[in-house]
């Protein structure tokens, strides 16, 4: 601002010499150049003064520019172009390339001062009552002839006072028009294919982010049609109230979204950046900002807008020097976005103050990086997405990788625990294994020890003499037999056996053929018993019993007989002992009664013993029944 008042103060210093701008001779080869140079303007302080006073004015000065531009202004300007019509051109156009006029009132005044023509055109006014209906401010050159004219404008903007006028035949316009369309569409173009784009791809993620994105493309879209025109020629022409509001209103939503979208993309919360608070700032005051649009003087938007973007870009280079480094890929490509947009914002809205001239490039800066940084920014979020698909994917083979090898560590462990129980299994056979062994060597120690103990009973039970059972063997047998012949009621018989005359074969003979001639009769008596299950028991000495359970004492008395028969035949002679050798036998047998006792069955045989001795011997006396009574 300072630097263009200095400019307008050098400027009216040099006045002085000549306020007066040349007139402007018209000649094909001025087609599309600027005019600045030509123009005088005159400020309307107040903004009531007509065309007949304008004229009258004195103090024009000239315009230093060669598009004049004097920021922003709530004053009503008027510019002054004089023309030479030498050539007795016809069909001229001319053109005043500011889309954004609020007001432009156009008046072709002749050398004698006559109103040959007027137009009124700007955005506060239907685009239906124009002349030529453009997305520029067009009028046509009615010039009759030869001659001077003069060209009055008139110009209220709220938007910036600048006026980038130029002339034009009807035929070269249609040309340079026609190319500047397609640009200007191209990059109309271009956003709107990045909105469906971005759009489509939100509908396919349902990322809300994506919607952010979409909402500020679609903001700069909007912002792009107004400042070009274009919205104001095809979209809302008739709405006036509208169009002086538009490139506000989507500014204010382009700083929202972008901002919102920059905080989220750079990750600002997550990252703790410091100047957080300024960027919510920022975001909010955007959109208080359009809420106050419909009651707020209008003249202050530019400064708000000028203010919240300036602060944004600030703060957004800082986040960039502190972010740029940490960053990944996306995050760099972003930033490299965001600085050419934001460079080309700030060169922007310094032209559009006023700060520096007009010229093609800053006309084109914000489009250009607008659609570069629409471009970087959608490979940036699709290249975020990929790298979060890469993140996730990497994330997903690391828990693969770990349950791998968890299950690997199952696998081992699991190897391990059948090892241990192959190792137990084994050792259990072995245990086994020796156990059965142990078993069967102890079932066969168990068999031999029974053996043993049997062969042991069976000794303790026999006489070592004679090998016939012995007088221990003989009480327990007895007092068995006795009881069950008591119990079933059966009969018992006794046969007590004794050798005849022992003593003298003792001593004739000797002792040693004693003896043989002992075991002599008691093998006679076993074989005579054979297996009738009676048992002959050494009784001692020479003494011999023979048990008979269930027999009777008839029976008993038989055998004796039997016995004495077989004993009689005994002959030792060969071994120098005797040749015969007799035994007497005493035999009782009855059916035992309860109050009965064993020793009553020996007793009893006894006493029969010793009468078969005094009856004469080798014979057999039965027992007498009932004190004796009987005999057999
Ligand atoms: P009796 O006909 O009256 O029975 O006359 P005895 O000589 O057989 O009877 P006595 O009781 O007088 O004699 C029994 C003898 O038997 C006495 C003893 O020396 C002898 N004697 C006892 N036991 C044994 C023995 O084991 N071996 C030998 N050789 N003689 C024995
Ligand atoms: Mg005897
Ligand atoms: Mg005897």
């Amino acid at each position: 601002m300072r630097f263009r008042v200095l400019v307008l103060l050098l400027l009216l210093s040099s006045a002085t010499a000549n306020l007066q701008a040349q007139a402007l001779v018209l000649d094909p080869l001025i087609q599309g150049a600027p005019l600045g140079k030509y123009m005088s303007f005159w400020v309307d302080e107040v903004g009531d003064a007509d065309l007949q006073k304008v004229i009258r004015q004195a103090d024009w000065l000239p315009s230093a520019e060669t598009v004049p531009n004097h920021g922003l202004s709530r004053k009503a300007f008027w510019f002054r172009l004089q023309v030479q019509n030498n050539n007795r051109l016809e069909n001229w156009l001319l053109e005043i390339s500011n889309p954004l006029l609020d007001e432009l009132d156009f008046y072709l005044v002749s050398d004698d001062g006559l109103l040959l023509s007027e137009h009124h055109m700007g955005i506060a006014r239907p685009n239906s009552g124009r002349q030529l209906v453009h997305r520029l401010n067009l009028v046509p050159l009615d010039m009759p002839g030869d001659g001077h004219f003069t060209i009055y404008l008139r110009v209220i903007s709220h938007h910036s006072m600048q006026l980038p006028a130029s002339l034009w035949s009807m035929e070269r316009f249609i040309e340079h028009s026609e190319a500047g369309s397609v640009v200007v569409g191209m990059l109309a173009g271009a956003l709107a294919i990045m909105l469906l784009y971005n759009f489509f791809l939100y509908t396919a993620i349902r990322d809300p982010i994506y919607l952010v994105y979409v909402c500020g493309v679609c903001s700069f879209l909007v912002l792009q049609i107004s400042l070009k025109g274009l919205g104001y020629r095809f979209l809302w022409g008739e709405f006036s109230a509208w169009s002086q509001v538009s490139t506000f209103l989507s500014a204010y939503c382009a700083l929202f979204f972008a901002t919102t979208f920059a905080m989220w993309f750079l990750k600002l919360k997550q990252r703790g950046f410091r100047l957080l608070w300024a960027i919510n700032l920022v975001r909010y005051s955007a959109i208080g900002a359009l809420l106050m649009l419909p009651v707020l003087d209008r003249y202050w938007n530019l400064y708000i807008v000028a203010l919240l973007a300036i602060s944004v870009i600030c703060v957004g280079f800082i986040a960039i020097f502190t972010y740029y480094k940490s960053g990944d890929r996306p995050i760099k490509i972003f930033i490299a976005a965001w600085v050419v947009f934001l460079l080309g914002v700030l060169l922007y809205i310094f032209n559009k103050l006023g700060w520096i001239s007009v010229n093609v490039w800053t006309e084109q800066t914000i489009a250009l990086g607008m659609i570069t940084e629409m471009i970087l920014f959608s490979i940036a979020l699709g290249d975020r997405i990929n790298t979060e698909k890469a993140q996730a994917l990497a994330a997903r083979e690391k828990v693969l990788l770990s349950l791998e090898s968890e299950q690997e560590e199952m696998q081992r462990l699991l190897q391990i625990e059948a090892m241990e129980l192959n190792a137990k299994e084994l050792s259990l056979q072995v245990q086994l294994k020796n156990n059965a062994q142990l078993e069967q060597s102890i079932e066969q120690r168990t068999g031999d020890l029974r053996q043993a103990a049997e062969k042991l009973r069976e000794l303790v039970r026999l006489d070592p003499l004679t090998q016939v059972y012995n007088r221990h063997f003989f009480n327990e047998q007895i007092a068995e037999h006795f009881e069950t012949a008591k119990h079933h009621n059966r009969f018992i018989s006794l046969l007590m056996i004794d050798v005849d005359h022992f003593k003298a074969v003792n001593d004739q003979w000797g002792h040693a053929i004693g003896d043989k001639c002992l075991c002599a009769v008691a093998a006679r008596i076993s074989r005579l018993l054979g297996d009738t299950g009676h048992k002959l028991f050494r009784f001692g000495g020479e003494e011999f019993v023979v048990l008979m359970p269930g027999a009777d004492p008839k029976q008993g008395y038989l055998l004796g007989d039997a016995i004495c028969e077989q004993v009689s035949t005994v002959n030792l002679a060969d071994q120098s002992g005797p040749d015969r050798v007799t035994v007497s036998i005493g035999v009782a047998g009855f059916t035992p009664e309860a109050s009965q006792r064993s020793e009553q069955l020996v007793g009893m045989a006894d006493t029969a013993l010793y009468r078969a001795k005094q009856s004469g011997r080798n014979r057999v006396q039965l027992a007498l029944e009932n004190g004796g009574q009987l005999r057999a």
